[in-house]
């Protein structure tokens, strides 16, 4: 099975995405990780993090790649969760992942700023969290600092969120009309837009 995440920045897709795996037992696959995980000798490095620090998409072909050659690895073989492509519909010349169910998790523009604001990777781990909603747990876990991604800058949050409402939304409209698209309201805690993914699926899976 192929699920697909879809939804603006700091929507939450990331950490459902996670769960989601834990549950199905899917491996995830995160196309700005791949990106930002981009080996320093890779030749295309310094074009492809350039982009990135802009807010721009990657040129789709470097990105189609660098995605196809992860996804022949034999783990991807009977399913995984995609986060971050087709971000455009001319993608899908490049590769069609063709999803067997797409979420789309959506939360207003207001939301999207907050969270973006307080968005901080804690440096050692790489995991995500933000600083206004932190939990004593969250702060134990993470051995710090917390750095902010260079791509959460004024201009480049700009950039990427004209990208998603521009080029994103006629990607999702697509796989509304191709009956794949479930949306999910994204406020609330991970927990609470969790249980409404699992709705979502338990009922797709009875129709
Ligand atoms: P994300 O981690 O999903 O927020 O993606 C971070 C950045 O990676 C984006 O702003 C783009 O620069 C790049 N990126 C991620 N997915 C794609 C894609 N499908 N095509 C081109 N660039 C991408």
């Amino acid at each position: 099975m192929i699920i697909q995440m879809m939804g603006p920045q700091a929507c939450g897709k990331g950490t459902q995405a996670k769960m989601l795996g834990n549950l199905l037992n899917l491996p995830i696959v995160g196309v700005g990780d791949l990106l930002r995980g981009m080996s320093k000798d890779h030749p295309q490095y310094k074009l492809v993090h350039d982009q990135m620090a802009k807010g721009e998409l990657v040129d789709h072909a470097i990105t189609s790649k660098i995605l196809m050659d992860h996804l022949a690895k034999s783990e991807y073989a009977n399913g995984f969760i995609l986060d971050g492509w087709a971000r455009i519909v001319d993608q899908f010349k490049y590769y069609d992942p063709n999803p067997d169910l797409v979420f789309f998790i959506n939360i207003p523009h207001e939301e999207i700023i907050r969270r973006i604001s307080g968005r901080r990777i804690c440096e050692p781990t790489g995991e995500t969290f933000n600083i206004n909603t932190m939990t004593e747990e969250e702060i134990k876990a993470c051995p710090g600092p917390l750095i902010q991604r260079k791509d959460d800058t004024e201009d480049a949050i700009k950039e990427r969120l004209e990208i998603f409402y521009r080029d994103t939304t006629p990607v999702i409209e697509k796989y509304r009309r191709d009956g794949k698209l479930v949306e999910i309201d994204g406020m609330g805690s991970p927990a609470e837009v969790f249980e409404r993914i699992k709705v979502a699926i338990a009922q797709k899976t009875k129709s």
